[in-house]
């Protein structure tokens, strides 16, 4: 049984509250491990060592910070698969997907530590003779980090790997039911020479330990990746204090199959978007808009293709879905399957909870499929977060697209087609922050932008250079080698 404490200032302590939560392993129903629950003083212990650590930090060059994330690049490497293994048993994503996280978590180190050597700003000319003008990038200070269960290491490093990178301090708050990655990041970062101080963990509960850290004065920016509904609750208290906010909130992703579309391919993008992770992905696809001529073939080919999904312990090489997180979860998918039917979708495959033999224990969901589901249905505008895919049946691309930008969300769209002028059409007209062409909603590399339109965030990216907008402060700055007052922006005659 691992027990997790919180990291603070290079320490391993427990939360002065004496609180522990258990771990649960969702494919067993096992508890597997405790983690220390934080209060508000450790919080604040944590922010203070962490203000403390960034004043130093951040006249480290910026190539010297980078050395430490190479080494944290190596170590992860190095740690991929057990990292993966323990991965699976905290979330119960299945193994291959474990792994593909954690390269997520290598990939965003060695991109990041990149940036030690470019954190590129503007030289510009000045409007005044013998006048220099630049912008450089400077650290925001005290960074808050808030992240969910689903992704509970990928997420961390696309937050704190451009944070520390450009020298800001780091607290984290990961979620309550996946304190392993946390702990096992903390040690690399130990491991990898990190000065204590610059990334310290503290684990406990949203309404109190995440809440502490959004209302720290000393935390400048809060970095949150979660439901739509915390997000919002968070906005407005970093509102109220004009903290930076950068959000990145939950979907109701579509895969458009088009009428010439090749229906194999659109059938394995749909699987493994839909599917995989047991749907609990931000990206996953929950609607699939079906031109009206290809929808009954679609419907045969997915039910088809939804026999071949090995169900069970994401340990096992040979199983497609693992479980869901929890019997919250299990409980949440089932009453929007119950809603789904009485709007009158239809029931194609799945919508009932496992219940039998090793099922019994742990937290599965039958993988659904509804066909002839209207826009307007609950189960097609909000977010399920579990293994169920709506059809929704249109007429044309303009339908399709209309239909797509119909819900409050706007993170990932997919769309299936051979036809050139509708590939362009789509990507120019498809509002979510991520268009895929002949490939599933899921898949987005780490050297760009990742987020969402509308409801899903609030102008802000993960990944990419755009993610250090989120954690540097642009500072201009004129340099006047003139020797005289020259003064800007007035008219003078000479
Ligand atoms: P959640 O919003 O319930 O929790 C996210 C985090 O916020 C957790 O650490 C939680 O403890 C904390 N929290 C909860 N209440 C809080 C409060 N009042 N103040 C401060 N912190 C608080 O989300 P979840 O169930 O853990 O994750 C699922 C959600 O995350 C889905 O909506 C999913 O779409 C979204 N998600 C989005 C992305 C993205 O990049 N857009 C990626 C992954 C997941």
């Amino acid at each position: 049984m691992m027990k997790v404490l919180n990291f603070i200032n290079g320490e391993w302590k427990e939360s002065s509250s004496k609180q522990f939560a258990p771990v649960i392993n969702p494919a067993t129903g096992d508890a597997i491990g405790e983690v220390t629950v934080s209060i508000e003083a450790d919080v604040g212990a944590a922010v203070k060592a962490a203000k403390a650590a960034q004043k130093k930090w951040a006249l480290e060059p910026a190539p010297k910070r980078a050395e430490v994330l190479y080494k944290v690049g190596y170590l992860l490497k190095e740690r991929k698969e057990q990292l993966a293994r323990m991965l699976t048993m905290e979330m119960g994503k299945v193994i291959e997907e474990a792994r593909g996280e954690v390269q997520e978590g290598i990939d965003m180190a060695f991109y990041m530590a990149g940036e030690g050597r470019r954190l590129f700003g503007d030289t510009t000319p000045s409007e005044l003779k013998d006048k220099f003008a630049m912008s450089v990038r400077a650290p925001v200070g005290v960074v808050g980090i808030i992240t969910p269960w689903n992704f509970p290491i990928a997420i961390a490093t696309w937050k704190s790997f451009p944070a520390i990178v450009a020298g800001n301090a780091v607290v984290w708050k990961p979620a309550l039911e996946t304190p392993f990655m946390a702990q096992e990041l903390a040690k690399i970062f130990e491991e990898a020479g990190l000065p204590k101080g610059v990334f310290n963990v503290v684990n406990g509960d949203g309404p109190t330990t995440g809440n502490a850290l959004v209302e720290h004065p000393d935390v400048r920016v809060i970095s949150f990746t979660g439901s739509n509904e915390v997000g919002r609750k968070i906005a407005e208290k970093c509102g109220r204090s004009l903290k930076k906010v950068s959000l990145e909130m939950g979907g109701k992703n579509a895969v458009i199959v088009m009428d010439d579309a090749d229906l194999s391919l659109a059938v394995e993008g749909i699987l493994w978007s839909a599917f995989g992770t047991s749907g609990q992905r931000c990206t996953a696809c929950s609607r699939i808009i079906a031109h009206e001529s290809i929808k009954k073939e679609l419907e045969n080919r997915l039910l088809e293709a939804m026999r071949t999904l090995t169900i069970g312990n994401g340990l096992d090489e040979n199983v497609k879905v693992g479980p869901v997180i929890n019997e919250k979860a299990l409980q949440k998918i089932d009453r929007y399957v119950q809603i789904g039917k009485e709007e009158g979708a239809k029931l194609l495959t799945g919508g009932y909870i496992l219940q039998e033999g090793e099922y019994n224990k742990g937290y599965y969901y039958a993988p659904t499929l509804f066909t002839d589901v209207m826009p307007n249905m609950r189960i097609a505008r909000e977010e399920i977060f579990g293994p169920v895919a709506s059809i929704i049946p249109v007429k044309s691309l303009e339908e399709a697209i209309e239909v797509n930008n119909s819900v409050d969300y706007g993170l990932s769209s997919s769309i299936f087609t051979r036809d050139v002028n509708k590939v362009f059409t789509a990507m120019r007209d498809l509002d979510t922050g991520i268009v895929y062409v002949n490939a599933g909603t899921t898949g987005a590399e780490i050297h760009l932008p990742f987020g969402g339109t509308k409801g899903t965030g609030n102008g802000h990216r993960d990944s990419g250079v755009a993610a250090l907008d989120v954690f540097t402060e642009w500072k201009s700055i004129y340099i006047d080698f003139s020797g005289k007052l020259q003064r800007a922006q007035i008219d003078i005659d000479e």
